[in-house]
Parts: structure tokens; C-alpha cells; sequence
């Protein structure tokens, strides 16, 4: 090798890795911010008997012209997650989730088959699910706040739940009243009980999930450390591409 080029490299490696060994940490800006959540109104129905969203504000603003205000809401309101705690007295509350399991997860979306209303194992073979968020689009969240929101609402079968699991998934939401059957017969909750028990997040009442078909997405989903079974959370992606 000639000498002058040997030197040249050997300067130039040098200077590179003092360069690296000094620069921050570049985070990329991404393209654009969506909302996948439902905004909580006063007195909004989510889940009938079991949501509840009440604004509480005092008369007056303080003379300094400053207003306190707040929310009285069941966990099950709007867009929220559960924690396993829903399903296992013995098992971790909302505040528990590491943040891990809820910031920055790459985003896979599966779309429900036509003439079904069943997320099954079939659906989920040869995708890569392993440390992502899996988004279950049904559109059923364009009949939100209305009496058929609920009614054939479509879900996710207990085997494909254990498929999810066993493939490393991190959180599976669905833009439906519930990830379960809500007209189970016997009123189980496979999914729930899949998912949960092995610590992975499930999210409800989502929408908006067909802005992220085909994008290079990661999603947040942060709710504030409450000590209860669910809670409402914003629910975004940033999309890179
Ligand atoms: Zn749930």
C-alpha cells in the first residue's frame, strides 16, 4: 500500500472516531405526528354502563384570572389501555407498565379479512411481530358513540392472542369497542387474559389506525401512572416515511 494513502486513512479514521466519540446523539424529526385516540369530552359513552367522563371545573376563575379544572373518569373511556391487573388481583396496575413496553414501538397493521369479523392465527402467519406494536384495522370505529359501535363488534381470537404472545409482540390495539368477543356467550375474555398475563399491552377503542398502513410508524402510548386496572392514554405514531 502506498505510504501517503496509509497515513491519509490512518488521519482521517482518527478524526472520524473522535468525531463519533464527541457528537450527540442524532434523534430523526419525523414527517408527521397521528392521533389513534379518542379525545375525552364531558359526558362522552365509550362502553355503555362501564365508561364514564365527567368535567369538573369550579364556578369562577381565580382572581388572577387562573382557572383550575379536572376529569372524573372510569378507566374504560375513550381510547385506553389495560394492565394485567384488569384480569389478576396479583398483578401489576397501570403504573406498573415500563416504559419500554409503551414508547417508540415500530408499528405493524393488520387489516380485519372482508366477511369476517375475527382476527385469527391465519392472520398474523408470516409477520414479523416481534418487539412492535400490532394494529388491528376494523374501521369499526367510525359507528364511535353510537349504539352499534358495540353491536358484532369484531375481535381477536384467544389463539391468535397466544399466537402473538409466543411471536414476541410488545402491544396489540384495535380500533373496536374491546380486543375480545363483547358478545361471548359466556363472557370470556381470552385475548385479555392471553395478552395481560404475559405482559403485553393491550389498547381498546383506538382509531384513526388506516393513517398508518404502509408508513414507517412508532407508537407512544403514555397514560399518567394511576393506580388503576386501565386508563385513557394518548395514543400516537410518528411516521418517518
Ligand atoms: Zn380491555
Amino acid at each position: 500500500m502506498n505510504t501517503n494513502i496509509f497515513i491519509s486513512g490512518l488521519i482521517l479514521s482518527i478524526f472520524l472516531i473522535a468525531g463519533c466519540s464527541s457528537d450527540k446523539v442524532k434523534i430523526p424529526v419525523p414527517e408527521k405526528y397521528v392521533e389513534l385516540n379518542h379525545a375525552l369530552t364531558d359526558g362522552m359513552i365509550t362502553f355503555p354502563g362501564t365508561s364514564m367522563v365527567k368535567y369538573l371545573h369550579p364556578e369562577n376563575r381565580y382572581p388572577n384570572g387562573s382557572l383550575v379544572d379536572g376529569l372524573a373518569v372510569l378507566g374504560i373511556s375513550a381510547t385506553y389501555i389495560d394492565s394485567p391487573h384488569h384480569i389478576d388481583e396479583n398483578m401489576g396496575n397501570i403504573s406498573t407498565w415500563p416504559l419500554s413496553s409503551l414508547v417508540n414501538l415500530p408499528v405493524t397493521v393488520i387489516k380485519l379479512r372482508e366477511g369476517t369479523r375475527v382476527f385469527d392465527v391465519k392472520d398474523f402467519e408470516n409477520v414479523d411481530v416481534k418487539g412492535k406494536a400490532v394494529l388491528l384495522l376494523t374501521h369499526q370505529d367510525r359507528l364511535f358513540g353510537k349504539p352499534e359501535y358495540i353491536k358484532n363488534a369484531p375481535y381477536l381470537t384467544g389463539d391468535a392472542a397466544a399466537y402473538l404472545v409466543k411471536k414476541g409482540a410488545k402491544l396489540v390495539g384495535i380500533d373496536s369497542v374491546l380486543i375480545d368477543n363483547p358478545d361471548a356467550p359466556d363472557a370470556s375474555i381470552p385475548a385479555h387474559e392471553t395478552l395481560l398475563r404475559s405482559n403485553v399491552v393491550v389498547a381498546e377503542d383506538m382509531t384513526n389506525i388506516a393513517s398508518v398502513v404502509g408508513r414507517d410508524a412508532y407508537l407512544t402510548a403514555v397514560p399518567p401512572r394511576t393506580p388503576t386496572t386501565s386508563f385513557p392514554v394518548r395514543i400516537f405514531a410518528a411516521i418517518y416515511r
